[in-house]
């Protein structure tokens, strides 16, 4: 077998019917990246050709299948399951992993979790969670099975062995404008949840300005893809489609969001991200088998609130993973950068939207997230709303708080903001939090 015939085959002629790749041709192609035989320009012409081509499903389950085995595979045996995790394609505001993980834990379901960082306007759960004084993101594969044992979940980056071919392959999209191609996301997104040991997925897939999918079209396209490709995998799966056109929450921010996590926990949480929370909790345990319809699991996941136990279990997490969680109460509302100016209102109007993507790339400026996967982070960074679409203002209204990283980077960011507040004279129509369930 030769690359270029792979190559060849998903770009296909002019005039022919174009052939499905097999499951060892793909391989061929995988395997020979991953050990370097095959280069760097071969692969990009593969995904380019894969980009205005597609992949059908078999297509995406074998691309996924041999990413997967590219690497290491957790190994969870000895615990007691049912493994599920649960994968957001990305936001702004979206902390929904941070309380999600206890409240499920709190039911019974067991979340072996491996996040990412921020990139581009999108915030990462990891920067969140290093915002924990003493937090440590970098377990060995023991604490990761031992933690999730001792409080049902864990919360760490990804090593270097798990899917490497998805680090090499997701270092050439970028470079080479591959990036948005959906069997291309879902064998990136699977292969690695997969292999973290989930024996269920629930996936958010984010929709509008402030997603990678902008349009319902792409987005229901994606939330599709994802579930059928693990199912065929063998995996049970659901996902929901949800509205990410303005900042989730109240807190955009790396501690920011940990404090909006601790709300949510203690019951005090925004109305959206409470609810939202509690629906991709329903899905999960829909699918670990611990309620047998909505309501039954809505019940389950709202006592864990009301109990008090999932915040224990966030608090025992936070302490085993090296924070403490009375120093982490003490910076509670507290932990502020001293770099800080009002949003204020412009005049006497309903805020019609505030636009996540402006708040997200703001919050680049600030310090929260990075342009670079090498550039730092700010834990004190961020936005904090005051008000949000929908609400009536007064001229002179502080509309967010903002937080940065430094003196310069203050302005713009500022004005990124104020480009970001969209005002009506009329009261806006209230937007669904939730397009789709696609089971
Ligand atoms: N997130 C991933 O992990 N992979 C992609 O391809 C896109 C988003």
């Amino acid at each position: 077998m030769r690359a270029t015939d792979v190559i060849m085959k998903k770009r296909g002629i002019k005039g022919q019917t174009l052939e499905p790749l097999t499951k060892e041709e793909i391989k061929f192609i995988v395997d020979g990246y991953v050990s370097g035989e095959i280069p760097d320009y071969q692969i990009s012409a593969f995904l380019m050709a894969v980009y205005f081509n597609g992949m059908n499903f078999e297509e995406t389950a074998a691309l996924t299948e041999v990413m997967l085995h590219s690497g290491e595979v957790m190994d969870l045996s000895g615990l007691s399951g049912p493994f599920i995790d649960k994968h957001s394609t990305g936001g702004v505001g979206d902390k929904l992993s941070l309380p999600l993980a206890p409240i499920v834990a709190a039911c019974g379901i067991q979340v072996p979790m491996m996040s990412g960082r921020a990139l581009g306007h999108t915030g990462g759960t990891l920067d969140k969670l290093d915002s924990i004084r003493g937090y440590r993101t970098n377990l060995s594969k023991n604490e990761f099975r031992d933690f999730i044992k001792h409080t049902g979940f864990a919360m760490t980056g990804q090593t270097k062995q798990i899917v490497p071919a998805d680090r090499l392959m997701y270092a050439l999209r970028d470079v080479t404008a591959t990036v948005e191609s959906i069997p291309l996301i879902t064998a990136s997104i699977l292969s690695k949840k997969i292999a973290e040991g989930s024996e269920a997925l629930v996936f958010d897939v984010k929709c509008g300005k402030g997603a990678f999918m902008k349009s319902l079209e792409d987005a229901e396209a994606l939330a599709v893809s994802l579930v059928e490709t693990a199912k065929a995998m063998g995996k049970k799966a659901s996902a929901l489609i949800t509205n990410m056109s303005e900042p989730l929450g109240t807190m955009v921010g790396n501690f920011l969001e940990i404090e909006e996590t601790i709300d949510i926990l203690q019951g005090e949480g925004p109305k959206d991200t409470t609810d939202l929370t509690i629906s991709l909790a329903i899905e999960m345990l829909i699918l670990g088998g611990k309620a047998k319809d909505e309501a039954e699991a809505k019940a389950l996941a709202e006592e864990a609130i009301k109990s008090g136990k999932a915040l224990e279990l966030f608090m025992d997490n936070v302490s085993m993973q090296g924070g403490d969680p009375k120093e982490l109460m003490l910076e509670y509302k507290k932990r502020r950068s001293e770099f800080t100016q009002d949003l204020i209102a412009e005049e006497d109007a309903y805020i019609e939207s505030i636009d996540a993507f402006a708040v997200g790339m703001a919050g680049v400026n600030l310090g929260v997230g990075r342009n670079k996967t090498t550039d730092g982070v700010c834990a004190e960074a961020g936005c904090e709303l005051l008000k949000k679409s929908g609400d009536k203002l007064s001229k002179g209204d502080v509309i967010m708080k903002v937080y940065s990283k430094d003196k310069e980077s203050l302005e713009p960011a500022m004005k990124l903001l104020k480009s970001a507040v969209k005002y009506s004279q009329n009261a806006p129509a209230k937007q669904d939090l939730i397009f789709k369930t696609i089971r």
